[in-house]
């Protein structure tokens, strides 16, 4: 029977450090100013009390983060049990309890590969690294595995490689591993190592591969066994898959490992041709890939403001007549680039393929205007991860090691980020999701797959509807403007396109202010037309211009009755949110902020405006610093980024960069702590080193210690 204790009440004077120390150590803890309650939870269990609090941890994550925060760590070589103290005097002893230890893991990457692999790899190789397991690469996919093309990895073998596209591994499509005896090799070739533990990075079909793995293991094993070709007991393999795809297609995954670069490459690849289109005044019919999901060409097409969109998901009834109308109505507003985007696999309501030679004939008979077509190709795979790829990739690979660690059963799983929260799901609810999904494709039920791809997905794509005017006008009445206040954050100019284009496709009545709130005492107000900012909302900068300083409330009340605004869009950051309220009350109308901010620090939203920009500028600049000291040994470059009091733009192009530590405001840094980094960086140079290393540092993370000072 297991022993645990149900509930645990501790007495005194309770300082924020005890709070921290249990809440750190995963478990449910609630507090008043004399008294602690803390409870057992499913990643950490209170095993008893004795001379000490024993506190056993079932999770890697929550004992990956009592290293990483390296509170009260008293043993050196990570060995269990640790040893703490909170504040109460009550000393704490944490076990760490993995359902399975695992002594040998391989990893591979196989079927198309995908910008950030190379992260998640490197992540997974040094979590397991952590854990005591010996870590083997596997070349070439599955091919590998047939061919016994193995490695082991050792820490410095996965350095430097976050800023690397495609996959160091390399890939293959292994046709051997569709034939029983193809598996059955690559059978022979984990368990002579005794390979218990298998992380698989692919798209759908290599998660299937992994599938059949899974199944025909133990019989496989049991065979070679019989006739003698391996000694060893039998036992059945783990594996943990995360999904890697450009396409994005897995579904309950919000994104995977190489759909964010590759969306980056096509907005890139659109921004350098719109400035030829306008030039010459021209049309393109862009093709992305996507052969079943039309993720990549649907944001795309909103990324860059595309005059039309063909995806998979949902044919466009009557779309020779749709699309003229749109390039019609995108030339007579004076665009000069006009651009369609189209899925590899789209097809009109009869499930009949569209080609671009087709759209484009039509666009020049219909109009006369000359008419290209761009395939992007391989180009969409290539190339540097982005800031979320890397990351994604990291943490996916953080969390397969855990998983393969730490689950129940030998059911095979998959790590993704769904909801925006990081799960594990059963392989096999994965693959007969995508099954159901080619099923209603080959059925032409457009409504249901569309409703597979997730809220994210249909949201945007109701959004890029009304974009391509496909939806019906409606009749709001209010008159609404949009004004910027605060600090600059790239995007803001898309925003303020997309405000002007929605609001004049359904006639409302709609104003631009410039110059902030300044602007509006000095009565800067516009009627917008319907091409006036396409242009600028690739831009940088704020085309509306904004002040953050000036705030008169009186003077903004009186103009904005003056102008008779009835709803106010703020484009806003952490300051302009404090400001909504005074505005509402005093004018009585409907004031919404759109949360921009390169620090990410609106409470309440996921994302703001422009820290996906900022958090890949500060990541390329440190991939350039990095690169830049190859070949100089020791050397470490502080840098430090902005955020205010927020971490964030540290802490993730920390992770994205790959590095050694990322100091942030939102943590308390002691002494100790800092000797103890001085430490791990002595060890690092003292074992040599291939690159420059990192510290980052967020602007306000230490009181009294300048950056110089640091
Ligand atoms: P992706 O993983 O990008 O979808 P593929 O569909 O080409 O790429 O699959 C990658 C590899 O996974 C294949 O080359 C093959 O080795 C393996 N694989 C895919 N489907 C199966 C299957 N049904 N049985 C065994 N292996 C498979």
């Amino acid at each position: 029977m297991e022993l645990k204790v149900k509930e645990l009440v501790l007495k005194g004077k309770i300082t924020e450090q005890t709070v921290e120390i249990y809440e750190k150590l995963g478990l449910d803890v609630k507090s008043s100013g004399e008294m602690i309650k803390i409870k057992s939870t499913v990643s950490s269990t209170i095993k008893g009390v004795n001379h000490a609090i024993h506190v056993e941890i079932n999770a890697l994550s929550v004992l990956n983060r009592v290293f990483e925060e390296g509170f009260c760590r008293y043993s050196e070589d990570n060995s269990m049990p640790l040893e703490m103290m909170d504040d109460l005097g009550n000393k704490i002893l944490v076990y760490f309890n993995p359902r399975k230890s695992i002594k040998k893991i391989a990893i591979l990457t196989s079927g198309g590969d995908s910008p950030g692999m190379n992260s998640a790899i490197r992540a997974a190789v040094r979590t397991a690294m952590k854990w005591g397991s010996t870590v083997y690469g596997v070349y070439s996919g599955y091919e590998g595995l047939i061919n016994d093309n193995l490695e082991e990895f050792l820490w410095n073998d996965v350095e430097g490689h976050n800023a690397s596209g495609g996959t160091f591994l390399y890939s293959a499509r292994s046709k051997s591993f569709f034939t029983l005896e193809g598996r059955r090799k690559a059978v022979y070739n984990l368990a002579k190592r005794g390979i218990e533990g298998l992380i698989v990075l692919g798209g759908d079909g290599s998660l299937r591969g992994a599938s059949i793995l899974h199944k025909e293991f133990k019989a496989h094993l049991n065979e070679l066994i019989k006739c003698g070709e391996l000694t060893c007991c039998p036992y059945n393999i783990r594996i943990v898959c995360i999904p890697a795809s450009i396409d994005n297609d897995i579904p309950f995954a919000d994104t995977i490992i190489g759909a964010d670069t590759a969306l980056h490459r096509v907005v890139e690849c659109l921004d350098n041709l719109m400035t030829t289109m306008e030039s010459h005044c021209r049309s393109f019919v862009v093709e992305v890939m996507g052969r079943k999901c039309g993720f990549i060409a649907l944001m795309s097409s909103i990324a860059t403001g595309a005059d039309f969109l063909f995806i998979p998901e949902s044919p466009v009834f009557e779309w020779k007549v749709a699309l003229i109308r749109s390039v019609r109505r995108a030339r007579e507003s004076g665009k000069r680039g006009i651009f369609v985007i189209l899925a590899e696999g789209a097809v009109d309501i009869n499930g009949n393929p569209i080609h671009p030679t087709e759209v484009k004939q039509l666009i020049i008979e219909e109009t006369q205007i000359e008419t290209r077509i761009l395939t992007l190709g391989h180009l969409q795979r290539g190339g540097t991860p982005s800031a979320h790829d890397r990351i994604l990739a990291t943490i996916s690979g953080c969390k397969a090691v855990e998983c393969l660690f730490t689950s129940d059963d030998e059911t095979p799983m998959l790590v993704c980020i769904s909801n925006g929260v990081y799960r594990t799901f059963e392989l096999e609810k994965i693959i007969q999701k995508n099954e159901e999904i080619s099923r209603l494709q080959d059925a032409r039920k457009y409504e249901l797959i569309k409703e597979n791809r997730g809220i994210f997905f249909n949201r945007c794509h109701q959004y890029s509807d009304s974009y391509c005017m496909r939806s019906s006008k409606v009749t709001i009445k209010k008159r609404i403007a949009i004004i910027h206040h605060g600090r600059i954050a790239s995007g803001v100019n898309t925003a303020v396109d997309a405000f002007v284009h929605y609001g004049e496709i359904r006639d409302l009545d709609i104003l631009v202010i410039y110059d902030g709130f300044k602007g509006l005492i000095k009565d800067q107000v516009t009627r917008p037309k319907f091409y006036d900012y396409k242009a600028e909302m690739k831009k940088s900068g704020s085309i509306i211009g904004s002040t953050s300083d000036t705030f008169d409330l009186d003077s903004i009340v009186r103009k904005i009755k003056q102008h008779r605004i009835e709803a106010l869009i703020i484009l806003g950051d952490e300051k302009s949110l404090m400001k909504i309220p005074d505005i509402a009350s005093a004018t009585n109308i409907d004031v919404i902020l759109i949360p921009s901010s390169i620090a990410n620090n609106i409470p309440g939203t996921d994302i703001c405006i422009g820290s996906d920009t900022a958090l890949n500028t500060i990541t390329k600049s440190c991939d350039l610093l990095k690169s830049s000291s190859s070949s100089i040994s020791r050397c470490i470059f502080v840098v430090e980024v902005q955020g205010g009091n927020c971490g964030y733009l540290a802490l993730m192009s920390g992770i994205a960069a790959g590095a050694f530590e990322s100091f942030i405001p939102e943590r308390r840094y002691m002494i100790g702590h800092l000797s103890e980094i001085a430490q791990r960086l002595r060890l690092k140079f003292n074992q040599g080193q291939k690159q420059g290393t990192l510290l980052l540092r967020n602007e306000n993370t230490f009181e009294k210690i300048t950056t110089d000072a640091f």
